[in-house]
């Protein structure tokens, strides 16, 4: 049976957040990687969870070090955290640009160069300020190319106190291309001997020393998402998405369910239809496949899903279900991983893709 009853008051989705799990993630990553800093990264609105909530339980567990992705992030978070640790570090793994650079300055956010470009930005108006350098080991996304190390070490005004590369196939420990950046990585950081070195985000953290240089930077890890192509059981469920039924309906044999008509009933079906919707963040992918647990046993969606509405076959249902029931989508049988699979999606996407109309509860 799912942890909530229908008693709970509500008329749309929402997502139970238990931020001990954080802390146990947060703890698990940890001893897994003892020699080096745990850094949070909390980009994302914290991967959809909260940003405030999140990095108030981090700071609390004695994280220092957070990454986010854009500066405006950061200049949030640095509000956050002011009355708890003023000088938490903040990174900002997309850079600065021109007319970025004051809130870099005004929020105290220190960059992370991707190019050379970046780094004379930076250099000409950085006043000593620390910055990280993102080196490209083999993704080809973000990172300044091997071709251009030399010339940013060169540049006068730079105070480079973290480089960091990112593993580009990370979802497969087994996968050559995880020893090969890891050592060439290993091999340039050493040009750096000032500076901390960063390899690992989630899994990287979780897999052998080798990766973890100096400082880990897990995100999904901590939220609870697996960063493997299969569920990863050292970490805890954090996120339970959670929404009641709104009504109950039988159909006959040959009629249809929702958009398309693209359930057909080929026996008596019973349906309970759900207030969660792709406009909460319930992957159409989901259509046909995805599943929820109510009243004790699972059902699975039936047809299109809508923006507000989701139909579940409760058909072979041994207990009764009743409007004001909950169905639970994922973060206790169904795993976060699980759900992911059958949307055809990630725990990352499914996540941060939770909408703005999903009540986000802390426990
Ligand atoms: C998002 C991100 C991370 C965190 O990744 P997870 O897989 O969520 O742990 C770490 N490093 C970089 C460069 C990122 O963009």
């Amino acid at each position: 049976m799912s942890g909530a009853s229908s008693s709970d008051k509500t008329s749309g989705p929402w997502v139970d957040i238990n931020l001990g799990a954080v802390a146990a993630n947060y703890a698990t990553l940890r001893a897994g990687a003892p020699n080096a800093e745990m850094a949070a990264v909390v980009k994302c609105n914290a991967y959809g969870l909260g940003l405030a909530p999140i990095a108030k339980t981090l700071a609390g567990l004695n994280c220092k070090t957070f990454f986010v992705a854009y500066p405006e992030e950061g200049a949030e978070l640095r509000d956050v955290l002011k009355p708890l640790n003023a000088d938490a570090a903040i990174y900002v793994f997309n850079g600065p640009l021109p007319q970025t650079m004051a809130l870099f300055q005004s929020a105290k956010l220190t960059p992370v160069l991707n190019s050379l470009e970046q780094a004379k930005t930076w250099a000409a108006q950085c006043d000593g300020a620390p910055a990280a350098l993102h080196i490209d080991t083999g993704m080809n996304r973000l990172g300044a190319p091997l071709s251009e190390v030399d010339a940013i070490a060169a540049l006068s005004g730079l105070n480079i106190n973290l480089v960091m590369s990112h593993l580009a196939c990370a979802t497969d420990p087994a996968h050559p291309k995880n020893d090969e950046q890891c050592k060439l990585f290993a091999a340039i950081a050493k040009d750096f001997p000032h500076a901390r070195a960063s390899l690992s985000a989630s899994g990287g953290a979780l897999m052998d020393a080798r990766f973890h240089f100096d400082l880990i930077r897990p995100g999904i890890a901590l939220y609870g998402g697996s960063p493997f192509d299969v569920d990863e059981p050292r970490l805890k469920p954090v996120a339970v998405l959670r929404a009641p039924v709104v009504q109950i309906r039988n159909i006959a044999p040959g009629e249809t369910v929702g958009y398309n008509a693209s359930f057909k009933a080929t026996a008596p079906t019973r349906l309970a239809t759900v207030a969660l919707g792709y406009g909460d963040g319930m992957p159409t992918s989901g259509s046909g496949s995805a599943q929820a647990v109510i009243a004790g046993g699972r059902a699975r969606v039936a047809g299109r899903i809508s923006m507000d509405l989701i139909s579940l076959d409760v058909t072979d249902h041994k207990n009764p279900i009743k409007t004001g029931d909950i169905a639970t989508f994922f973060g206790e049988e169904i795993s976060l991983f699980e759900a992911a699979k059958s949307c055809n999606t990630s725990a990352y996407e499914l996540l941060t893709g939770l909408g703005g109309r999903v009540d986000r509860r802390y426990l």
